[in-house]
C-alpha cells in the first residue's frame, strides 16, 4: 500500500506539469520559444525547472501532441498545433504565423511521379516582411527625416 501511494505522486506531478505546458502553449497563437513557456508554466508551477519543461516539450512532441519549428535559427519555436500547416516568417519583427492556405499534398505526387521515391512529407517556409513591417517600412521611404533635407 505504502509503496502504491509513493509511486503514484510522482506520476501525478509529472502528469499535471505536462498538462500546463500543453495548456500554456495551446493558449498562444504565437509560436512561442521554450524559454517563454518557462515563464508562463513558472506562474502555476514556480518551483518548475526549465529542464523539466524542456523535457515535457521533448514528450509532448513525440506524443505528437505539439510541433518542434526549427527554422534554422539557434533555438526551436513551439506549435500547439500539431496538424499540419505552412508557417510565415517575419524577417524584420521576427514574427512567426500561421498560413491560412490547404497543405499541397499534391507536391509530394508531383516528385514522386518524376523520380519514383516514396515521399512521406514535405516542409515550406515562407519568409518576408508582415502586413505592419512592411507598412512601417513604406511609410519610412515615403517620409525620410525632415533633417536630412535642409542644409
Ligand atoms: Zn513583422
Ligand atoms: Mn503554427
Amino acid at each position: 500500500m505504502i509503496k502504491e501511494e509513493k509511486g503514484r505522486e510522482p506520476k501525478r506531478r509529472s502528469t499535471r506539469q505536462r498538462r500546463v505546458v500543453l495548456e500554456v502553449l495551446r493558449s498562444t497563437t504565437s509560436h512561442p520559444t521554450a524559454d517563454w513557456i518557462y515563464e508562463q508554466v513558472r506562474k502555476r508551477i514556480p518551483n518548475i525547472s526549465l529542464g523539466t519543461v524542456y523535457r515535457n516539450l521533448k514528450l509532448l512532441r513525440d506524443m505528437g501532441e505539439i510541433m518542434e519549428l526549427d527554422f534554422g535559427s539557434t533555438y526551436s519555436r513551439f506549435d500547439g498545433n500539431p496538424n499540419p500547416h505552412y508557417h510565415f516568417s517575419c524577417m524584420d519583427c521576427g514574427r512567426v504565423m500561421d498560413v491560412d492556405i490547404p497543405v499541397a499534398t499534391e507536391l509530394e505526387e508531383k516528385v514522386r511521379c518524376r523520380h519514383g521515391w516514396e515521399v512521406f512529407s514535405h516542409r515550406v517556409e515562407f519568409y518576408g516582411l508582415c502586413a505592419e513591417c512592411s507598412r512601417r517600412r513604406l511609410s519610412e521611404e515615403e517620409a525620410p527625416p525632415t533633417s536630412e533635407g535642409q542644409g
